[in-house]
């Protein structure tokens, strides 16, 4: 294992490659992105590359260095997140690994604090961080992890070198799924193009009960374009019910638009997400319906980015649907 070897996010990996090539990491550095791309995964490989005894500038994977890592148990490097059954990273918490950073390293390399999600620091938590961030031990790494920026203190943000992580693009996600998680077949393609570039999504996904759904959620969209606005807000409804359900839904519903757009454009079956649904495919896709298709592949995605921004579920997919009644999204 390598820094070669993690899959996608070239962006990162050139600026922390170069860092780790000159000796010149920053001191302290805040990884944003969506949740489930690979952002502690790449924090611990950096780690993993600063303390590996066997590749300068890059790590093996099977020194002791690397697998004390791995294995969370490396003296010089700490995670620190929620302890279990607590929502926020105390004070404490803080305090305590911020008094390790003071202590020499065992290796006599950088001592590594990861902090994960970082957005779990109250404001207590945050502001005792700060002053370690203003004045950092000498040798120490400090990592924060969050999926945006919102919920650090502005102050605390300007003291780190942000790094930003994309959503992995379709095949990279596929690529991992095969090469990492040994899985093989047509339900790869479908898993990683319901993932929305998220590893972490992918393997949440119960495959035989999300085929399930979709078949109901397909024949919901379906109904829908006879303009039953009572039947678009009862599915509002039920659809609320759950954040991570909503976007599932969502996230189907943009791969469902853009199989509909590819069919109607193409009437090319091999291209499709929803590879085992051709004959509902084929039965709701027609070519004059190209630009309702886009319209409402935009207004899935809207509609998914107004969920993850905590906006009222019910009313966002009442929106949604009313728009896809209307065929004018
Ligand atoms: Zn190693």
């Amino acid at each position: 294992m390598a820094l070669d070897e993690i899959i996608g996010h070239g962006r990162p990996l050139d600026i922390l490659r170069q860092a780790l090539a000159s000796g010149r990491l920053h001191h302290a550095y805040l990884f944003v992105g969506p949740e489930g791309v690979g952002k502690r995964t790449l924090a611990i490989a950096l780690a993993k590359a600063v303390h590996c005894n066997d590749s300068a500038a890059d790590f093996c994977g099977a020194c002791v260095n690397c697998t004390r890592i791995a294995d969370g148990n490396h003296p010089d490097v700490r995670i620190i997140e929620p302890l279990s059954g607590k929502k926020e990273i105390s004070i404490q918490q803080v305090r305590d690994f911020e008094r390790e950073l003071n202590y020499r390293s065992f290796s006599g390399k950088r001592k590594v604090m990861i902090v994960d999600p970082a957005a779990s620091m109250n404001l207590a938590s945050q502001n005792a961080l700060l002053k370690t961030l203003e004045e950092p031990p000498q040798d120490s790494l400090i990592i924060l992890i969050a999926a945006n920026a919102g919920g650090l203190l502005p102050t605390v943000r300007s003291r780190c070198l942000r790094i930003t992580f994309a959503p992995l693009a379709r095949h990279e996600v596929a690529q991992y799924l095969r090469a990492k998680q040994g899985m093989s077949g047509d339900g790869v393609e479908f898993l990683a193009a319901m993932s929305m570039g998220s590893i972490g999504a992918a393997l949440g996904l119960d495959q035989d009960e999300f085929v399930k759904k979709r078949r109901i959620w397909a024949g919901m969209v379906g109904a829908l374009k006879g303009g039953d606005y009572q039947a678009a807000a009862a599915a509002a409804e039920a659809l609320a019910g759950k954040r991570d359900e909503a976007l599932k839904f969502l996230a189907w519903a943009q791969s469902w638009y853009r199989d509909l757009l590819v069919y109607g454009v193409s009437g090319d079956g091999d291209a499709l997400v929803n590879l085992d649904m051709l004959e509902q495919i084929a039965a709701q896709s027609a070519p004059a319906e190209i630009e309702q298709c886009i319209a409402a592949l935009g207004a899935s995605s809207r509609a998914a980015a107004g969920i993850q921004r905590n906006l009222n579920r019910r009313m966002v997919l009442e929106k949604y649907l009313f728009a896809v009644v209307k065929g004018q999204s």
